[in-house]
């Protein structure tokens, strides 16, 4: 029991965390953008995606980060934009599809959090039923009755 709502309460820190990385992820990436390079393979964040795709060439693995002050339009939806033999083909996938993957039940999962039951250590969530010490045996929080 205690474990179980551990879990679902680390599972609701980490959803709300990734969304606020990706929602972050999102702003910034309107005036900036991080590629990177790895053999043919390359991506890139960008105008609130994130990209793969293929090289022609086959380049050393890098990290480029590039700061512009002009922002430009958020990719709203897929899009492949295929090479020629002188571009990098790509596939471009946008943030805000993991963000609602994630933030939807992110947001349900915290809209399910009630109030445990009262024969339930409100602290840890230990089924106390039957306890007579009057203090948790979990966690030693003292149990309002
Ligand atoms: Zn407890």
């Amino acid at each position: 029991m205690k474990h179980r709502i551990r879990k679902r309460r680390l599972l609701k820190w980490v959803g709300l965390l990734t969304c606020a990385l990706l929602s972050l992820a999102i702003i910034l990436t309107r005036w900036g953008n991080i590629a990177w390079t790895s053999g043919n393979h390359w991506g890139f964040f960008q105008w609130g995606a994130v990209a793969f795709g293929y090289h022609n060439r086959v380049d050393d693995f890098r990290w480029d980060i590039e700061w512009n002050i002009s922002s430009g339009p958020l990719f709203l939806w897929f899009e492949y934009q295929p090479g020629t033999p002188t571009t990098a083909s790509c596939f471009i996938i946008p943030l805000w599809l993991p963000l609602a993957m994630i933030g939807f039940p992110t947001i349900l999962a915290w809209r399910r959090e009630r109030p445990l039951p009262p024969d339930h250590c409100q602290k840890c969530g230990y089924d106390l039923t039957g306890n007579v010490s009057g203090v948790c045996p979990e966690c030693g929080e003292d149990i309002e009755r």
